[in-house]
């Protein structure tokens, strides 16, 4: 068979990427026949499709969100093993994103199409890091895509919150986080930085948590504030998911210091907005520099730009002298994958 460059199998179309020859599409904003999700963020992963393929880790996520039942056939494969779908040899590789994140690399007529999913170059305690493999056409994310998103180092922002704590020892920390992915890593980080005493966790960050302990993550000791009066939880650490920053909940913890870790808390109207009196820049995503290293390492001659700030990256690209464009895809969410 000729060589077929992967913009002749690779479409985009309205319900997102659709691999024609082997029939499927990648993270799909709306019910299909056959789906390969990339990771469990809910808008990569929604219910409804026929069948459904990805990593072990992305399926146990899925069914502790939406049940066994998602999808009338769920298939689970490991990452490195290459799948045979229709004609294309498919194959997921480590994002680096949250557990279980996946990119999807597709081999077809000669040539490779490799999609991001969500990632990040940074190491993180709770998932396999982001293998960069060559490829013609690498099709990335830009959640961060703009050259003021440089995010510091992780070990730092951890050390502001370990600090503040010590500066406010009568007071609780209360810390928004995204329940999937970012409340364990947050968890594994401390841990890391020698916080060795029960978090608290908010009850809807349990059940993630929870999952995350029995696929072999280990965040350490973890209580709930049920039950506890404020005066017990003076000096102590909480976590919520963001939206519970600001609501009567918090009204249990004695004089809260509000904080949240997000990416997103580089922009200080954000962390504003959301409440945040500390700031922690700790992101799931590439920022600028590893956006573009990445390109640089998988050596693709083409990339499609999608998810965020597409056209600050297509135009370094072009002026890198890679071929780039936009790809607006419905249905992402801004945020780092949380709604
Ligand atoms: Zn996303
Ligand atoms: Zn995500």
């Amino acid at each position: 068979m000729p060589k077929l460059p992967p913009e002749r199998w690779l479409k985009s179309t309205a319900a997102g990427l659709y691999c024609e020859p082997g029939c499927f599409h990648i993270d799909p904003s709306e019910p299909v026949e056959r789906a390969v999700i990339t990771h469990g963020h809910a808008d990569h992963a929604r219910v409804g499709h026929a069948h459904v393929l990805a990593t072990p880790e992305t399926v146990a996520i899925m069914a502790v969100r939406y049940g066994n039942a998602h999808a009338a056939a769920i298939e689970a494969a490991s990452y490195r093993k290459p799948l045979q779908i229709g004609d294309v040899t498919v194959t997921l590789l480590p994002a680096g994103h949250i557990l279980g994140s996946a990119q999807v690399m597709m081999e077809y007529a000669g040539t490779r199409a490799i999609v991001s999913g969500d990632f990040k170059r940074r190491r993180d305690p709770t998932c396999a890091p982001f293998e960069p493999v060559p490829c013609e056409l690498f099709v990335t994310e830009a959640t961060f895509g703009l050259p003021v998103f440089r995010h510091p180092v992780d070990a730092h922002e951890v050390a502001r919150l370990l600090e503040s704590m010590a500066l406010s020892p009568e007071r609780a920390h209360l810390v928004g986080v995204y329940p999937l992915g970012k409340c364990q890593r947050l968890l594994c980080l401390l841990r890391e930085s020698g916080y060795a005493a029960p978090i608290y966790l908010h009850g809807a960050l349990r059940a993630l948590t929870d999952l995350y302990q029995s696929l072999g993550v280990d965040v350490g000791p973890t209580a709930s504030i049920e039950g506890l009066a404020p005066a017990a939880l003076n000096g102590a650490l909480v976590l919520c998911p963001p939206a519970a920053l600001a609501d009567r909940w918090t009204r249990r913890l004695p004089d809260p210091v509000r904080a949240m870790a997000s990416g997103w808390m580089q922009v200080r109207a954000r962390a504003r907005q959301q409440g945040a009196e500390l700031p922690l820049t700790i992101s799931d995503h590439a920022d600028w520099d590893e956006l573009l290293q990445t390109v640089a390492d998988v050596q693709a001659g083409e990339v499609w730009v999608t998810h965020g700030r597409e056209e600050g990256l297509v135009h370094a690209l072009v002026q890198r002298g890679v071929k780039a464009r936009a790809l607006h895809i419905a249905g992402r969410e801004e945020e780092e994958g949380e709604p």
